[in-house]
């Protein structure tokens, strides 16, 4: 790994940041969670695909830059450092196109890819059901065989973004006789197809991005599988890895979380007792060496490289990460840490309380950390299973 940035790197990074200094939206937009915060977001994933920056490492012939994933990394740090939108589509342009490009036939690629680039189609994903949450492989949802066609039948939930998305990758289980990770497929289906019913989840706030999602006997067309029939676990383990190790969160969203917190510290003195003035600094240097170790990964894919299962250390890295950066903020703010942003004397500080919110999903979501330290025993330490 080169810790220096060449000279094409630095002219990429004054090109980004010149384009997001012109482009970002003044002010923050509304909730991805609510149908008008959707609309504005769909806008700017426009607005970022026709300046050239909505999907930069993925080839122009599919609506990316044709960057590599260190420029990726750069554009990244600017993007958080311009304060710029959070992305509707993550799991179009995160998860599932770069399974697309892995596994998916040349027509299955410009089919899909140059509309996640695009965000005309927004996506969910949908693994989860009630009772395939952290045991995934207990998958219930059914896709029978019809011709041309697969009949699905079963529950999908917690889907993300579920509520206002286009389209639902998921995995079904073709062959009815299959137990566990076997006889599973990765299947793309259309939110508007007879049949499917998504139902919005409200969240303690009250909005409703989450969705649960009904099939009955809702058909699909063969051509909407990503690679071989029972070949859907293989492919989804490959989409866990993306979501973990690399693409969900990158270490830019931590080092601003972590500036910010810098910031909030210097500017209340009266609270910043020793210890949390360590906390904070322990905070400051866990996002940085987040983002030396991403550097590390990255330049190891250059090589050739794949994701393995180091992906669940840093999946419980940022998370655990993201819970303490915010636990420290509120400690900070004392009694101010209450304020919901939309208080009238909140002047910002509420987005801490809002940050901390949701911090508490993240050893939840992209498959729980309990479930990822077992990973690590069995698959890294080579510890035997648990009972
Ligand atoms: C914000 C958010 C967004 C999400 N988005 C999506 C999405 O877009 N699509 C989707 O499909 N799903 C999504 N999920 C669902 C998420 O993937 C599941 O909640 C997660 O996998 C855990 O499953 P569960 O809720 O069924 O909990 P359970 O599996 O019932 O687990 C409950 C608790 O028991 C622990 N546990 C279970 N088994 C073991 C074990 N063998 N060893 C040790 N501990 C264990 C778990 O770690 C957890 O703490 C989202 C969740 C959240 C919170």
């Amino acid at each position: 790994m080169e810790l220096v940035y060449t000279p094409a790197q630095q002219a990429f990074r004054a090109e980004a940041r010149a384009w997001l200094e012109a482009n970002v939206p003044p002010a923050p937009l509304g909730s991805f969670d609510t149908a008008e915060g959707a609309a504005e977001h769909r806008a700017w994933e426009k607005r970022l695909h026709a300046g050239g920056w909505a999907m930069v490492p993925w080839p122009v012939e599919y609506g990316g830059r044709g960057a590599d994933l260190l420029e990726w990394l750069i554009f990244e740090e600017e993007y958080y450092r311009a304060g710029a939108p959070k992305r509707i589509n993550q799991n179009g342009i995160f998860l599932l196109g770069p399974t697309i490009m892995e596994f998916g036939t040349p027509e299955q690629k410009a089919r899909f890819l140059p509309r996640i680039a695009s965000s005309e189609d927004v996506w969910a994903q949908g693994w989860s059901e009630p009772n395939a949450g952290s045991d995934m492989a207990a998958i219930q949802a059914s896709a029978r065989r019809d011709g041309d066609h697969y009949v699905l039948r079963g529950q999908k939930t917690w889907a993300s973004r579920g509520a206002f998305a286009d389209w639902l990758f998921g995995m079904f289980r073709t062959d009815p006789a299959s137990e566990r990770h076997k006889g599973l497929s990765f299947l793309l289906v259309p939110l508007d197809t007879p049949g499917v019913t998504v139902r919005p989840i409200a969240q303690l706030d009250g909005e409703t991005g989450f969705a649960e999602v009904f099939f009955d006997d809702a058909r699909v067309p063969v051509a909407n599988r990503l690679a071989g029939e029972g070949e859907g676990w293989k492919v989804a383990m490959a989409t866990a890895g993306f979501e973990r190790g690399l693409m969900l969160r990158s270490p830019a969203r931590f080092q601003s979380t972590a500036r910010r917190l810098v910031e909030l510290c210097r500017a209340n003195p009266a609270t910043a007792s020793e210890a949390l003035r360590e906390e904070v600094v322990r905070c400051w240097m866990d996002a940085e060496a987040y983002t030396l170790e991403t550097y590390r990964t990255v330049s190891r894919l250059l090589a050739g490289g794949k994701i393995g299962f180091e992906a669940s250390l840093n999946k419980i890295f940022w998370s655990e990460l993201d819970v303490r950066m915010h636990e420290t903020a509120l400690r900070l703010l004392g009694h101010r840490a209450d304020l919901l942003p939309e208080a009238p004397a909140a002047a910002g500080v509420g987005d801490w309380l809002d940050g901390y919110l949701f911090s508490l999903s993240g050893p939840i979501y992209a498959g729980t950390n309990e479930i990822q330290r077992n990973l690590i025993a069995e698959r890294i330490l080579g510890l035997p299973r648990s009972g």
